[in-house]
């Protein structure tokens, strides 16, 4: 039979509609002929539910018109006993449950906590299904940007300098956080530590500014990061995808980032709402020298982390020419207008080529211990 799918969407994270958009480019690019394809939704509060093939109404259409996986949909469970990678759904009605058969692939198109972050992967190692993506530390080392700065950094990375604020720390010692951050020197950026699509961050130009950005941050994660701004700097970005085997990752033509002045910066609606003027520029106007190094340092950071699938590397080229890593993003935003898919696709690698190799890269993982 053919290699069967669940694309697993949605979830409990802010970026849950995200999840939803990207979910829908995925689904319409399987190849029905090659693979089985199950739809599973995640609602907000965390109940699986077996979706509607139809992918059209996964779309954005306005901000105020977000899509949700559709809850009053008949719930759909990993058969829980430890190693079965069975899909068992139960009608609402309340009738015998009934199994879907062994899933072979999960394709979870999840981003933020209780997704991008190392939890279904290890749901996933449990069952003993494969999987698309980074396993369960890169996961989680990706998703929090304290752990991923010293990740970076103890491989030569560079990064801009930070302070982090932990939540005992914040309630016990206010003044010393305060002064950490002061010493970095304003402008700074504050944003929760395990967070995405620039939710909860803020850029801050003094102190009077800076209690109420970290309180707006710590409503997305307790945990709280405040780095240096990379003032004037070019925001670039690149893809990397894991090497069939024993290859070294492929990294992609990278591409920056430019962004309509009434944004101070990439925030949520300059990512994601119809209508803004943000232009993503693929592939960047940039001298040859500067793509090698974005490439190399994107491969390096993949490796660093331990990553898996895919990645996308976000970095800041400063005033005087130098780069650092800004994060990674080991689930990157994956319609085909977001950024992953599009270098790719510049790179020659077209929006359904490129789900079918990640598909291939998690029917080709070991299972068991990694
Ligand atoms: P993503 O959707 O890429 O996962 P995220 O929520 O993880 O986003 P970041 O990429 O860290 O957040 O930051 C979001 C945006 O905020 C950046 O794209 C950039 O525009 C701005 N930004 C973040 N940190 C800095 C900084 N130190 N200096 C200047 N701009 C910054
Ligand atoms: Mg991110
Ligand atoms: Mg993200
Ligand atoms: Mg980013």
């Amino acid at each position: 039979r053919k290699p069967r799918v669940a694309v697993v969407f949605g979830g409990r994270s802010s970026e849950h509609s995200v999840s939803c958009v990207t979910a829908g480019s995925v689904l319409q690019a399987l190849d029905p002929e090659r693979y089985d394809v199950v739809p599973v939704g995640i609602t907000k509060d965390g109940r699986w539910v077996l979706e509607s093939p139809d992918p059209a109404r996964l779309t954005f259409t306005s901000a105020d018109c977000l899509p949700e996986v559709d809850g009053s949909r008949a719930g759909v469970a990993l058969a829980s006993a430890a190693h079965s990678s069975e899909l068992v759904v139960s009608e609402p009605g309340g009738s015998a449950p009934r199994t879907l058969g062994e899933v072979d692939v999960v394709f979870p198109v999840l981003h933020g906590p209780w997704g991008e972050d190392g939890t279904v992967q290890g749901l996933l190692e449990m069952a003993g299904v494969r999987y698309v993506g980074a396993g369960v530390l890169a996961s989680a080392v990706g998703m929090d940007k304290a752990f991923m700065k010293v990740a970076f950094q103890a491989q030569g990375l560079p990064v801009l300098p930070y302070t982090v604020i932990t939540s005992r720390a914040w309630a016990t010692d206010r003044a010393a956080c305060l002064e950490a951050v002061d010493s970095l020197g304003y402008p700074v950026f504050v944003k929760p530590c395990r967070g995405g699509s620039s939710l909860g961050i803020s850029k801050v130009r003094d102190r009077s500014d800076l209690e109420a950005a970290v309180e707006e941050a710590r409503r997305h994660d307790p945990k709280v990061l405040v780095e240096t701004a990379a003032e004037g700097g070019r925001e670039i970005e690149c893809g990397v995808l894991q090497g069939f085997g024993t290859n070294p990752p492929d990294t992609s033509v990278v591409a920056e980032i430019r962004i309509d002045a009434k944004h101070e910066f990439y925030d949520f609606a300059a990512k994601y709402l119809p209508g803004e003027q943000t232009s993503l520029d693929v592939p960047a106007d940039l001298p040859e020298q500067v793509v090698t190094r974005v490439q190399a340092l994107s491969a390096q950071a993949f490796e660093a982390l331990g990553c898996e699938g895919l990645a996308r590397v976000d970095f800041f080229l400063l005033a005087d020419d130098r780069l650092v890593i800004n994060e990674i993003n080991t689930m990157p935003g994956f319609t085909p207008s977001s950024m992953f898919p599009r270098m790719w696709a510049a790179t020659g690698l077209d929006y359904p080529a490129l789900v079918d190799r990640l598909v291939q890269l998690a029917l080709h993982r070991d299972t068991g211990l990694r």
